[in-house]
């Protein structure tokens, strides 16, 4: 379960190109790599953001990827991504030009079809099939290329939840509604990471986000680049790293339990992990839930209690709201309506699956405890 680490200070190509050489040779990557084979690179592009903040994935990360596969004799390299929004040549063209993946071109394919198809899963899934974007079923080899964030929902973003925006556009809420609990959300993840099971995950930790991620945090820097080809472990090595509990994190503990994840058997190759390293600051949404801390029966009633009290929910701040519509869009309970040019929750209804936060290009939605 070999991990690599390799120490990147800052977005700069003369930087990253070495640290991805060195991550790949010591994964032996080279061994995959034929004339004629198709790569498709599976980005975190979730919203219209500059790479100077950190929600997206950092044009300069992709490109020395597809530097590396163009110096092993790879040409057809397609990036495939569907971001938060809609899933059409327009809003993808808006999220290639401003997240900076127009400077990828020609040596990456800018997605441009988009279709999906549906991929049936063995019978042990509890999700039959999952309707997954084409350029990803067509390629040979997948390089899932992720940012290292926190997460409101899930605590955490990495190597597995990446993998989500496989599922086209607005289908993405459907499943958050047909998953509403944490834990099923989580196994539905798990076994879409299973279906499209990625071939090499880079995680792109240069700089990293903490607090309100996966769009609302701020800048956590970790100046550093991961690669494994074993995601799942990869998950729990980097939710480690930020100081959080990898069995605090819903699909890492089903990872580990369903023995995806290997954490003993981890093997680091590269750089020392930095004595320096200070914990991120969780979600709100995360704040005062210790329910996975206290032992066995305790643990369960005060879950019983938080599930009420401490449940959170969507808050706005009408003064930053824009009207733009990107929260009622991507709410999977259909619960909210744009009134006089501001966003109205309606009360009932809210599954606390925080897409619309998600979602908002204003950080106009914040986390309310409801206790
Ligand atoms: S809350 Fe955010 S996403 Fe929703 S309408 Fe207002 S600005 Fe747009
Ligand atoms: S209001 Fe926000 S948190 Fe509640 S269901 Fe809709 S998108 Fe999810």
């Amino acid at each position: 379960m070999i991990q690599t680490l390799n120490h990147v200070s800052e977005y700069k190509e003369e930087l990253i190109y070495p640290a991805i050489c060195r991550a790949f040779d010591a994964l032996d990557i080279e061994k995959d790599m034929r004339p004629g084979l198709k790569v498709a690179i599976k980005p975190n592009l979730i919203l219209a953001k500059s790479p100077d903040v950190p929600v997206t994935t950092h044009p300069l990360v992709i490109k020395a990827v597809a530097r590396w596969l163009n110096e092993h004799g790879v040409t057809d390299i397609t990036l495939a991504e569907s971001s938060g929004g809609l899933y059409n040549a327009e809003y993808m063209g808006n999220i290639y030009r401003v997240c900076g993946m127009k400077q990828l071109e020609p040596q990456v394919r800018l997605n441009m079809d988009f279709s999906a198809k549906t991929v049936n899963c063995p019978e042990a899934f509890a999700n039959h099939s999952f309707h997954i974007i084409t350029p990803i079923l067509e390629a040979d080899y997948v390089i899932n290329i992720c940012k290292l964030k926190t997460h409101a929902m899930t605590g955490y973003s990495g190597g597995i939840k990446n993998l989500f925006g496989t599922i086209p556009g607005l289908e993405k809420p459907q499943l958050h509604y047909l998953w509403p609990d944490i834990k099923d959300f989580s196994r539905m993840l798990v076994e879409l990471a299973q279906t499209v099971n990625p071939q090499v995950t880079v995680i792109d930790a240069i700089d990293a986000m903490e607090g309100n991620g996966p769009t609302g945090g701020t800048s956590h820097p970790l100046h550093m680049i991961l690669a494994a080809r074993d995601f799942y472990t990869q998950d729990y090595f980097a939710a480690k790293l930020m100081g959080l509990d990898p069995m605090n994190i819903e699909m890492i503990a089903q990872a580990v339990t369903l023995g995806l994840a290997k954490p003993d058997e981890l093997k680091l190759i590269g750089d020392p992990i930095p004595d320096n390293l200070t914990p991120f600051q969780v979600p709100d949404s995360k704040k005062l839930d210790f329910s996975n801390y206290l032992p066995g029966p305790l643990g369960k009633i005060f879950a019983k209690f938080a599930a009420g009290v401490l449940k959170s929910y969507p808050q706005l701040d009408d003064n930053l709201c824009v009207g733009c519509g990107k929260c009622a869009e991507s709410c999977p309970a259909h619960i909210i309506e744009i009134k006089n040019r501001k966003a109205v929750f309606k009360k009932k209804g809210c599954i606390s699956c925080f897409c619309c936060q998600e979602m908002c290009p204003m950080k106009a939605i914040s986390v309310k405890k409801a206790l």
